[in-house]
């Protein structure tokens, strides 16, 4: 799959080009709450780096990139959720992925079935 040459709308938040409500951040991660909540608590955690645009690339290139992923789930999980929560990672536009950046959804505080996806 070719990557984009313009900015993912992820990018464009992590250099505050457009806003976002930014609940954690790091050198390399950044996490801020989905803008089309599907639990009552959505987030993403994002790497800073955009050259990876799924799960899967991100496995191979940078196994410790993706366990820090991980562990800021986690971390914001325990924060937002109790620490009882859903990460996802959509990989394929068939299987919901609308963003070619690769991010984890962190889903938490009273799921419902709706909450797998759309
Ligand atoms: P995907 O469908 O690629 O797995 O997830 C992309 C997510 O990004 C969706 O849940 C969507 O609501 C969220 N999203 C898309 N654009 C924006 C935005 O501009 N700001 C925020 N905070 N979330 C966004």
């Amino acid at each position: 799959m070719s990557k984009s040459d313009s900015p993912s709308i992820f990018s464009m938040i992590i250099d505050r080009k457009i806003p976002a409500d930014i609940v954690f951040e790091s050198d390399s991660v950044i996490a801020f709450r989905d803008i089309n909540p599907k639990a009552p608590v959505h987030l993403l955690v994002v790497p800073k780096n955009p050259d990876f645009q799924n799960v899967s690339e991100l496995a191979a290139a940078s196994p410790e990139l993706l366990a820090e992923l991980v562990a800021t789930a986690k971390k914001l999980a325990d924060e937002y959720t109790g620490g009882e929560y859903r990460l996802i990672f959509n990989e394929g536009a068939s299987a919901g992925q609308t963003v070619f950046h690769v991010h984890a959804h962190v889903l938490g505080g009273g799921l419902t079935e709706d909450s797998l996806g759309d």
